[in-house]
């Protein structure tokens, strides 16, 4: 079975293939488009809607990656109009200071060579504890208050590009998160680019009953899922449900 691949950016955000390339890609392999919201051109609503019934209209599913703690609140209406939305944490604020996790990315995507640069910063505990709590707040309030129904790689952050994701990430706290999704029927994504979440997450995940979704990530073109297949074999979670291009949460009850 070829999973549905739901994490795709196009022109419109940050990618380099537009939309109407990547509704020809569907003939390759199933996916859909999911574009940063926030992002340049895709700033408000109205930008929102019209990238929205541009790609409804190539028939492609139509997803946006929101960008949590950053984007602004997602209307009901436009939330449910769309067939997923992913919900990923690409930096935190600490203090009213923003802690950025671009370069742990770079790095884990092996684009910054053998060396993590930032190693050193992230190795104090007391600031690993406050990502980690201020992490998981914006992804309790992406379930509750938007709505997502995917966690965008849920463990890329500099705590994982220090080295071994299972020790960067108490246990305790792996388990928090996976509790979360499971409550509220949301889907931990495994992530192509990143490479991530690390075997004993899924594993776990897996045991508690968690849904998976796939997502290559990919800004360019359109490769097989190799390191996806190689993480779901390994972990043994080929036989947990996998989310196939629509969501099937409802929506949550607090969103309006
Ligand atoms: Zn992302
Ligand atoms: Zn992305």
């Amino acid at each position: 079975m070829t999973p549905f691949d739901h994490h795709i950016h196009s022109s419109r955000s940050d990618g380099r293939v537009s939309l109407e390339d990547r509704a020809k890609s569907v003939a390759i392999r199933p996916h859909g488009v999911s574009d940063h919201y926030p992002w340049h051109d895709l700033k408000d609503h109205d930008a929102l809607r019209r990238y929205m019934d541009d790609a409804a209209r190539l028939g492609l599913h139509v997803g946006i990656e929101y960008d949590l703690g950053q984007a602004p609140p997602l209307p009901r209406a436009t939330r449910d109009t769309l067939d997923y939305v992913i919900g990923s944490v690409h930096r935190v604020t600490l203090d009213g200071e923003k802690v950025g996790y671009d370069l742990a990315g770079q790095f884990l995507k092996g684009r910054m060579g053998p060396t993590y640069g930032e190693a050193k910063r992230f190795a104090d505990p007391e600031l690993q504890r406050r990502i980690l709590e201020a992490h998981l707040a914006l992804v309790r309030e992406g379930i509750l208050e938007t709505g997502i129904d995917i966690v965008g790689h849920p463990t890329m952050s500099p705590l994982a590009a220090r080295g071994d994701p299972d020790s960067g990430y108490p246990v305790e706290w792996q388990e928090r998160l996976i509790a979360l999704c499971i409550e509220h029927g949301v889907a931990l994504e495994i992530n192509e680019a990143y490479g991530l979440p690390h075997r004993a997450f899924l594993e776990r995940a897996h045991a508690r009953g968690a849904r998976f979704a796939v997502g290559s990530d990919t800004h360019f073109e359109l490769l097989p899922l190799e390191r996806t297949a190689a993480m779901i074999r390994e972990a043994g979670v080929g036989d947990a449900p996998f989310l196939d291009g629509r969501r099937l949460r409802a929506g949550a009850p607090s969103i309006t």
